[in-house]
């Protein structure tokens, strides 16, 4: 870097440290730090209470706490799944990785979240649930989800893979649905590097999911403290989707964090409003009134007139990084889907998302907006 060029912007950067260290400093001193010990253990009851949920289940991420749900839920070959279109494919892989099919449904043109009015059209006589996403950190449609469900008997499941410490209409991202699904990789609102989280009020979905995700066997700590040398028996196969206790104490120390974090990113989200909302060229995001927003991505959305590619080159050059917003999941080449998305389409070519976190300073803030606004009027 030359002595010129101001320091990077940087599109999303994780909020860790001295409490995050102090909590892995007790866990190393613990002796356990596999998956499934006693630090694991806290965390899943507090994630628990903060989720509204009956059980949560500590995971790897939240790929393979998708992929517990679907499976845990029945899903198989033959099944249909209907995914929100517009999200990170892995919500449709999940749903592949048991057989079944995901259908994409479109998405509404001002949340990015999926449109009930798609969901309702794509039901068949093979499906057997939905896999809602919120997108970018907000809360998908849930009343109106919830009774097509009901309606259908079709389960429900949350992608709260953005979304954590969001509301709608007053309850916790994470407690809609027969199971909600969390990340805690690097680039979402608290992590642990990579991670994540099963939440549900099903004994049943519970019980399945916490033997699937270990093998298929009892977990370990369930037989400590026992003087009998008890053998697990393996009555089925799992997974190995544990998350490490050094994991689940650095996710502790983090969901300390999740109500300052949320109010910071908040204050971004209005800062922009406040500095863009008067150009024509681009259309901010919007938070729904019921909602609250996590912000785990601040995505604008590009005038069909401007060049998204010489926007994002002009910010990227003056050290502004930024992305396209997330995939239309039915046009990835490993899905051959022939259902026309084109709501999601059309916003995987114009949504530009643009620095978001929880460190941004008033400085860089103007320095995001100033840069964006130059580029979109020099971009016609
Ligand atoms: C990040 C993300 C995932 C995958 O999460 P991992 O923890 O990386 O497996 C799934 N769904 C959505 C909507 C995401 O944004």
């Amino acid at each position: 870097m030359t002595a010129q060029s101001p320091p990077v912007v940087a599109l999303g950067e994780p909020t860790l440290g001295e409490p995050e260290l102090r909590a892995v400093a007790e866990v190393f001193r613990s002796g356990w730090v596999a998956g499934n010990g006693p630090t694991g253990m806290r965390f899943a009851t507090e994630f628990a209470r903060v989720v509204s949920r009956a059980h949560a289940l500590p995971v790897s991420n939240c790929t393979a706490a998708l992929h517990l749900a679907v499976a845990a839920l029945g899903a198989g070959p033959g099944d249909e799944v209907i995914v929100a279109d517009y999200t990170f494919p892995a919500t449709g892989h999940a749903v592949v990785f048991t057989g079944a099919t995901p259908v994409f449904a479109d998405v509404r043109a001002d949340t990015a979240n999926v449109d009930p009015a798609a969901v309702e059209a794509a039901v068949t006589e093979r499906t057997v649930g939905i896999i809602a996403v919120d997108a970018l950190g907000q809360c998908a449609d849930y009343a109106e989800l919830q009774s097509i469900a009901e309606a259908r008997g079709l389960w429900l499941v949350e992608d709260a893979a953005c979304s954590a410490g969001a509301t709608y209409r007053g309850r916790p991202a994470g407690s809609f649905g027969d199971v909600a699904c969390f990340s805690f990789h690097g680039r979402k609102g608290i992590t642990a590097g990579e991670g994540g989280a099963l939440a549900t009020d099903r004994d049943d979905i519970a019980a399945q999911a916490r033997k699937t995700h270990a093998f298929g066997i009892e977990s370990a700590l369930t037989r400590a403290g026992s003087v009998d040398l008890q053998i697990p028996e393996f009555t089925e196969i799992g997974y190995n989707y544990k998350l490490s206790d050094v994991a689940a104490a650095i996710m502790l120390a983090q969901l300390e964090r999740l109500p300052d974090l949320i109010a910071s990113r908040q204050a971004v989200a209005v800062a922009y409003g406040e500095l863009m909302s008067d150009l024509d060229l681009l259309t901010l995001p919007v938070a729904a009134p019921d909602r609250t927003h996590a912000w785990q991505s601040y995505v604008v959305t590009l005038d069909p007139s401007v060049s998204r590619g010489a926007v994002a080159q002009e910010l990227r050059g003056r050290g502004v990084q930024c992305n396209f917003g997330t995939y239309a999941s039915h046009l990835q080449p490993v899905y051959r889907s022939t259902t026309p998305c084109p709501v999601s389409a059309d916003l995987f070519r114009r949504h530009l998302a643009i620095p978001m976190h929880a460190n941004l300073g008033e400085a860089e803030i103007e320095r995001v907006a100033t840069t964006l606004r130059a580029a979109v009027l020099a971009s016609r």
